[in-house]
């Protein structure tokens, strides 16, 4: 009986503090790979909740919600998380950096060190059998969302990102990275009953605004932003011979604000775009440019010449560098 409270006091104590490892960080940190059934619940509640529709229905307001929350939240996560926390590709405040953490922190991918750190691991590994998500190496389905299952992925190896771990507001929301979901979570049904409450004709009530906030537009997001560990390292064209699999795609950088161009990113990580050319569609550059405009960021990095020259010599044709 007492080691059964005890093991829930752990567990609670795990959900809430993501440091928290009473055997260890490196004995988690070292188990074997496996899909865990246990760490499916959060993202099972997540899938089962976009089911709530049926109950709340929808109206034009709650799709705007959804999508208007999508569009900042993927920002946050390849603007900030992406190219900011894990690659330096620019400058910007300690405010605005702990704001675009917040916000990233709303997408409920982990706080931004946690993210970093794996992403970090991922561009030295790529697509080599230590990579934690490589679609050639472990298949489609375990390099798209079964590595998160898995509890040896789950501490932040605050070893990989030591220029972000001075910062103890952001070590706070990595460690606690339930609190900012939780407040997104509860705001969202606060604004749906304002709007139902003042304006009554946008036909919309808390717990429709939830459902679509929270669960359809997080879900979708979610699987946007996977997609660049599994789909962007399998389809589309490959200008660089990068020795990964990494790929260019359009729709990529359409559904992902920019992130689709993969393979130049895995050629050249320490630009803030990603789309090389004009052609190559850039959302999150193209914001990045305009707060840049406004002095909330500065020193944008850019792709120095003898990167666009191998481009031009590049051909599509593809043979890998590793066996
Ligand atoms: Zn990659
Ligand atoms: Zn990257």
């Amino acid at each position: 009986m007492k080691s059964s409270i005890r093991n829930a006091k752990h567990i609670l104590r795990q959900i809430f503090d993501s440091d928290y490892f009473p055997e260890g960080a490196d004995v988690v940190r070292n188990r074997p790979d496996k899909f865990e059934v246990g760490r499916c619940i959060p993202f099972l509640i997540l899938h089962l909740g976009c089911l709530g529709v049926l109950w709340v229905g929808w109206s034009w307001t709650a799709v705007v919600v959804a999508l208007f929350l999508y569009a900042v939240r993927m920002f946050a996560i390849t603007a900030f998380y992406h190219r900011y926390f894990s690659h330096r590709t620019f400058r910007t405040s300690r405010i605005a950096q702990f704001l675009f953490a917040v916000i990233g922190n709303m997408a409920i991918q982990r706080g931004a060190l946690w993210w970093a750190s794996v992403h970090r691991h991922h561009h030295r590994h790529s697509d080599e059998d230590n990579d934690i998500h490589s679609p050639a190496r472990q298949g489609f389905l375990w390099a798209h969302i079964g590595w998160m299952t898995s509890s040896r992925n789950f501490p932040t190896d605050y070893s990989a990102v030591p220029d972000l771990a001075r910062y103890p507001e952001l070590r706070f929301l990595n460690r606690f990275d339930l609190i900012v979901p939780v407040l997104f979570g509860l705001s969202l049904f606060g604004l749906g009953y304002l709007l139902e409450r003042f304006f009554p004709s946008l036909g919309t009530s808390p717990a429709q605004i939830f459902v679509w906030g929270f669960f359809v537009s997080t879900t979708v997001l979610l699987h946007g932003t996977l997609f660049i560990n599994s789909l962007a390292h399998t389809f589309g064209r490959r200008r660089f011979a990068t020795g990964d699999d990494s790929r260019n795609s359009l729709l990529l950088a359409l559904l992902t604000l920019g992130e689709g161009w993969h393979n130049n990113h895995h050629r050249y990580m320490y630009s803030a775009r990603q789309g090389f050319y004009w052609w190559e569609i850039d959302i999150s550059y193209y914001l990045l440019k305009f707060l840049s405009l406004l002095g909330i960021v500065w020193g944008l990095r850019e792709v120095p010449k003898v990167v666009y020259d191998e481009s031009q010599n590049a051909r599509f044709s593809y043979r890998r560098a590793k066996p």
